[in-house]
């Protein structure tokens, strides 16, 4: 069979422990014997991050902003114990966190469903779609300790030398402080990828804040959400027969826990970091959700949702044998692969992406599964846990088939 050749590279980004594991059988078994995989190789794996004072993160965020298409691998965002791990120079900043700066934009998670993994939440019928800003709150913001009584101000001096001050807190004794913020374009950019993809897939669009609590900081996103969807979107949304809902975040929780799934909940950064968790452990697990990040300006960054699985990685180190699950590493390439496809008129290559992820899917459908998905299976075929590298053998079996 010859090799699907790619016009444009993708960049493609590396990372660590288990999952940088399974970056590489991925490729060797189920993209370079079918595809002339072109990649602009990035790695952000954390000794090369520390060589190069984490310019390579930088570097490989603007290579997704050059060629308009990236795959991420899960990568260590060191703490304490990590800069003593790895003997970093310093503890450097999580690598999302400095991409998702750069690109700016909104990360779409999408759980994979298969029949036989059923939602621990019943009356889940359809897959629930967050929608996370990926720009600023906490992930930016600037923290102090205070260890001695004072006043904490907030001040913003315009560039014309004006200065507004509100007060705070007057602390009496040792506390913390913190100061975030976001900008009214990123969040206009925010709510038009949510309003847009809600056309796309044609689904129901929830936004949550908590416009209540904070009445100048949420408030803002809620109007912007407002204003944009009744200038730009309310005809498009009553043609299609669907739906914006505003709720405060709390409210929302309940309800979607009531729901029966089938639409996107636009959360904050921090919301949408937390509720994803939370959304895709219920669906079944965390290795089974797809995620992208849309940048404004249209650049796509496709990722697993989950980490590098260092319990795991640990294992496999002392050559015990692992059962990681590899399901949302293999969607990331897919996505990126399809995308890649749509963008530069490939319709090869995307059918290649439609069909590994099809392959990924029957492999499972006929009972072969990591550990951490035979727990859950009640699927009709009897579940047989297979290690990290069976399972990707089995879905190249069945790749090659569908070929
Ligand atoms: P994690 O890597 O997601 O793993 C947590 C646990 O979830 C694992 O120990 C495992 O449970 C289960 N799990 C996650 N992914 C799995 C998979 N593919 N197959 C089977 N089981 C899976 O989270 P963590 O242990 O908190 O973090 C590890 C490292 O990842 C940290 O250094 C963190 O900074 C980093 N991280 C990176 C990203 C990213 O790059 N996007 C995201 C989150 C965390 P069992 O042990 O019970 O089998
Ligand atoms: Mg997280």
């Amino acid at each position: 069979m010859e090799k699907i050749p790619m016009t444009t590279p993708l960049a493609e980004l590396d990372g660590d422990e288990m999952t940088r594991i399974l970056w590489k059988e991925i490729k060797e078994e189920l993209l370079e014997p079918f595809v002339d995989l072109h990649t602009e190789y990035y790695d952000l794996g954390l000794p090369h991050r520390e060589e190069t004072g984490d310019q390579v993160t930088v570097d490989a965020a603007n290579a997704i902003k050059k060629y308009g298409v990236g795959v991420k691998c899960a990568t260590i965002t060191p703490n304490a114990q990590r800069v003593e791990e790895y003997k970093l120079s310093q503890m450097w900043k999580s690598p999302n966190g400095t991409i998702r700066a750069i690109l700016d934009g909104t990360v779409f998670r999408a759980p994979i469903m298969v029949e036989g993994i059923s939602p621990v939440v019943k009356n889940w019928e359809k897959p629930i779609t967050i929608a996370r800003h990926a720009y600023g709150d906490v992930y930016k913001a600037a923290e102090l300790r205070v260890t001695q009584p004072g006043t904490a101000e907030l001040v913003f001096t315009s560039d014309s030398g004006e200065e507004t001050r509100r007060e705070i807190f007057r602390f009496t004794g040792p506390g913390v402080l913190q100061g975030q913020y976001n900008k009214d374009d990123s969040i206009t950019s925010f709510a038009r990828a949510c309003f847009q993809y809600a056309v796309d897939t044609k689904q129901d669009l929830w936004f949550s804040t908590k416009d209540t609590i904070s009445k100048q900081y949420d408030h803002t996103f809620k109007d912007i959400f407002a204003e944009l969807y009744e200038k730009e979107y309310r005809e498009k949304f009553e043609a299609l027969g669907i739906q914006y809902f505003y709720t405060l975040i709390d409210d929302a929780v309940a309800r979607v826990i009531r729901s029966r799934g089938g639409f996107i909940w636009a959360c904050k950064n921090y919301d949408g970091d937390v509720m994803s968790d939370m959304v895709s452990t219920a669906f079944g697990s965390l290795a089974m959700m797809t995620s992208v990040l849309v940048s404004p300006d249209g650049c796509f960054e496709y990722e697993a949702a989950h980490g590098t699985v260092t319990r795991h990685y640990y294992k496999y180190l002392k050559g015990e044998e692992t059962s990681t699950n590899s399901v949302a590493t293999i969607f990331a390439w897919t996505g990126a692969l399809g995308k890649r496809g749509e963008l530069d008129g490939l319709p090869e290559l995307s059918r290649f992406a439609r069909l590994l992820e099809q392959a990924t899917l029957d492999t499972i459908r006929a009972g072969v599964m990591t550990k951490d998905l035979a727990g859950l299976w009640e699927g009709a075929a009897p579940a047989r846990a297979v290690n990290s590298l069976d399972f990707i053998r089995a879905v190249r079996a069945k790749l090659e088939e569908l070929l």
